[in-house]
């Protein structure tokens, strides 16, 4: 197994080393040709979705990896990384990949609540640790989404098909879990 995680900007690195933990091959995806590396999974991890996305057009890989994603390869998006994935932002014009069926709000708990960590039940895991860092949350979902966790009553973890997000970073913590579920996603 394969797995190519998005290196553009943001916290990319920490997902490589969880998955080394889990002793699973990865690499980095950092121009339109590594696409090209036929990856079994995808990471899209957290950073700044509107730098991300910018530099996915930049580069020319926007369309190449929504394809990918619409022909059913199994991806995991992590904060910004589910900004990029959903069909719509609530507070922002902006659509990047839009694959996932799920309306987010961006930067959603304001500026007292901008950054926290928190222990919550994750469906099918048990109870994990989250770290939030100026994270989005989902308001709501389309029928074929599976709300995996919530937080403070918000969704901020579902699935839908081959896609799946968190609206935390997981690789930021030490429990390797989610990352587990989602190669379990991978090999199914
Ligand atoms: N606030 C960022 C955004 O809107 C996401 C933050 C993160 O990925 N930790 O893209």
């Amino acid at each position: 197994m394969n797995i190519g995680i998005l290196a553009l900007q943001g916290a990319f690195k920490e997902h490589k080393d969880i998955l080394d933990k889990l002793e699973a091959d990865s690499y980095e995806i950092r121009k339109k040709s590594d696409l090209k590396k036929r990856p079994d999974g995808l990471i899209i991890p957290g950073g700044e979705s509107t730098v991300i996305g910018k530099l996915l057009n930049d580069l020319d890989m926007m369309e190449e990896l929504k394809d990918m994603i619409e022909n059913g390869i199994p991806v995991f998006g992590t904060c910004a990384g589910l900004i990029l994935l959903a069909k719509k932002i609530e507070n922002d014009k902006r659509i990047h990949l839009g694959c996932m069926n799920i309306e987010v709000q961006r930067n959603a708990y304001g500026r007292q609540l901008g950054s926290f960590v928190t222990e919550e039940e994750f469906q099918g895991i048990g109870k994990i640790p989250m770290v939030f860092i100026r994270a989005p949350y989902i308001k709501s979902t389309g029928n074929n989404v599976k709300i995996l966790s919530e937080v403070k009553g918000k969704i901020i973890a579902a699935e839908e098909k081959n896609i799946l997000v968190t609206a935390f970073h997981p690789e930021l913590t030490k429990d390797t879990r989610v990352h587990k579920y989602f190669i379990e996603k991978i090999t199914e």
